[in-house]
């Protein structure tokens, strides 16, 4: 109760809660890990009140994790051990666009469909990268664990758009990264020593970032899809490197899965495409779509509802949650070189049929098509303990099955990370924890994590 009060005086009453009903949803995600506990979930709405929290966390050896949308489906921001959730929705200010230099700041609540919106209103000809993800997740936890939107196949992974941020660290100083370290601009983060990565990918584990700008990029006047289709995953690997040849591709998806039963046995390959002009864009289309060989066919006729599901932005291509009765849904992030996709494509279609798992098989290519996101989606009955073992073993072997040829686990879960920390280099290992004792001593941010 004392540490209750405490926090009663930092955020007010409305702001702070200990009760069950309350700790029992944020003591879980969609995903498929078991729920954890946790003590109390405190809602900060200024950069002062997440560091009066943290010197609090400190004196009293709570664990804090920060949250944003908390839809990773791997647990994230479910605590490991114990303590506070802080969830920063209330910080949800778009604090500035730049139109000419092409970013906008936001607070770390603000959430995707909030500054898709805002742009859309204001600055039609302007876009930010968005994920597939449901609009209520954060800009700044998207890009704090290098997640991948519609226009990172073009322009690299989410995180490499990060301008610059403000983070309240561990010891609770309130600290700027980039440009706005040294100016009132937020404009860039290079040319300096790049502190960034002291907070990319560590799952809230070296700070809390308050703030962030993220880089906008212009919105094409027209935009449209080809569809193929194939049904030899040993085409894919070509296929990737061709469309990043042309650098006509704004983004690019393969998937395959078992329903609705049109879909089965085939791989379909969408590639977006855009243009300023009908010329540019005609010639883009004539160009890519007669690119493959015999292996891969295009589809002419693509029935308009295909089309639709993929040139929404975010588009609507999680439709492997609906499969399963019980709205369970969970997937590996595995990043892997390009000519490893057939051997994993291939392998993983034996672990679902194994496990018997509801499924989608999804890749997009990042970074202009260096690597891949081979990522297979299960979905399961959240009230159907039987199907969630089942899916807990299809996730392990396929985070098995990444690491054996020589790709890495994007936002793992719990049991992912401990299987990467096993393979990790000793020296590489003992870095980690040295940065981490460095800016957290006392070990109160998200703690397990990257253990
Ligand atoms: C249907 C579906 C589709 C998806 N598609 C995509 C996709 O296309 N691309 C993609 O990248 N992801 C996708 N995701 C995964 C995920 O939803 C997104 O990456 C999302 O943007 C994560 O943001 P969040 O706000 O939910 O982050 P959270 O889950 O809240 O946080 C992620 C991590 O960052 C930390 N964190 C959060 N906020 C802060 C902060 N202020 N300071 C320090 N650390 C912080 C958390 O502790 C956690 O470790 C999808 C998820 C679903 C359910």
């Amino acid at each position: 109760m004392d540490i209750y009060s405490s926090l009663v005086n930092i955020v007010e009453k409305d702001f702070v809660s200990n009760r069950p009903e309350e700790l029992y949803m944020y003591s879980r995600d969609p995903g498929a890990q078991p729920p954890r506990k946790v003590d109390y979930v405190v809602m900060p709405k200024t950069v002062e009140e997440v560091q009066q929290i943290v010197m609090l966390a400190n004196k009293r050896r709570i664990p804090v994790t920060p949250m944003g949308g908390g839809f990773t489906t791997c647990a994230l921001t479910v605590p490991i051990k114990g303590g506070i959730v802080l969830d920063m929705k209330r910080m949800d200010k778009i604090i500035e666009v730049n139109e000419k230099s092409k970013y906008a700041v936001v607070e770390a609540g603000v959430s995707q469909g909030a500054l898709k919106s805002y742009l859309e209103k204001y600055y039609p000809h302007l876009q930010h990268s968005t994920p597939e993800a449901p609009p209520t997740v954060t800009v700044v936890g998207n890009l704090l664990i290098d997640g991948h939107g519609h226009l990172t196949p073009m322009h690299g992974v989410n995180s490499s758009m990060i301008n610059g941020m403000e983070v309240v660290l561990p010891t609770g100083e309130i600290c700027k990264i980039g440009s706005c370290s040294i100016s009132p601009c937020w404009f860039t983060r290079r040319h300096l020593p790049d502190l960034a990565g002291l907070f990319i990918g560590w799952f809230g584990t070296t700070g809390i970032v308050t703030k962030i700008s993220i880089q906008l990029f212009p919105k094409p006047r027209l935009r449209d899809c080809l569809v193929f289709s194939t049904d030899d995953p040993n085409s894919l690997p070509d296929v990737v490197f061709k469309v990043f040849q042309t650098e006509m591709a704004e983004n690019f998806f393969v998937i395959a899965q078992d329903k609705p039963d049109w879909m089965l046995g085939h791989i379909y390959i969408v590639i977006l495409i855009t243009g300023n002009s009908e010329e540019e864009f005609e010639l883009k289309k004539r160009q890519l779509s007669a690119m493959f060989d015999e292996r891969v066919k295009f589809m002419e006729e693509t029935p308009p509802a295909f089309k639709r599901r993929f040139l929404e932005v975010p588009p609507f291509a999680a439709t492997a949650a609906d499969f399963a009765k019980g709205g369970g849904f969970e997937y590996v992030g595995g990043i892997l070189p390009i000519e490893k996709i057939p051997e994993a494509w291939r392998r993983n279609l034996e672990i679902i049929r194994r496990y018997n798992v509801a499924f989608s098989l999804a890749i997009q290519p990042l970074d202009c098509g260096h690597s891949v996101m081979f990522g297979p989606i299960y979905s399961f009955n959240r009230a159907d303990e039987e199907n969630i073992e089942r899916v807990r073993k299809a996730l392990d072997e396929t985070n098995k099955l990444i690491l054996e040829l020589g790709g890495i686990l994007w936002k793992a879960e719990l049991p992912g990370q401990k299987l990467m920390m096993e393979r990790m280099d000793t020296n590489t290992v003992e870095l980690l924890k040295r940065v981490r004792k460095t800016l957290d001593p006392n070990g109160i941010m998200n703690p397990g994590n990257w253990e």
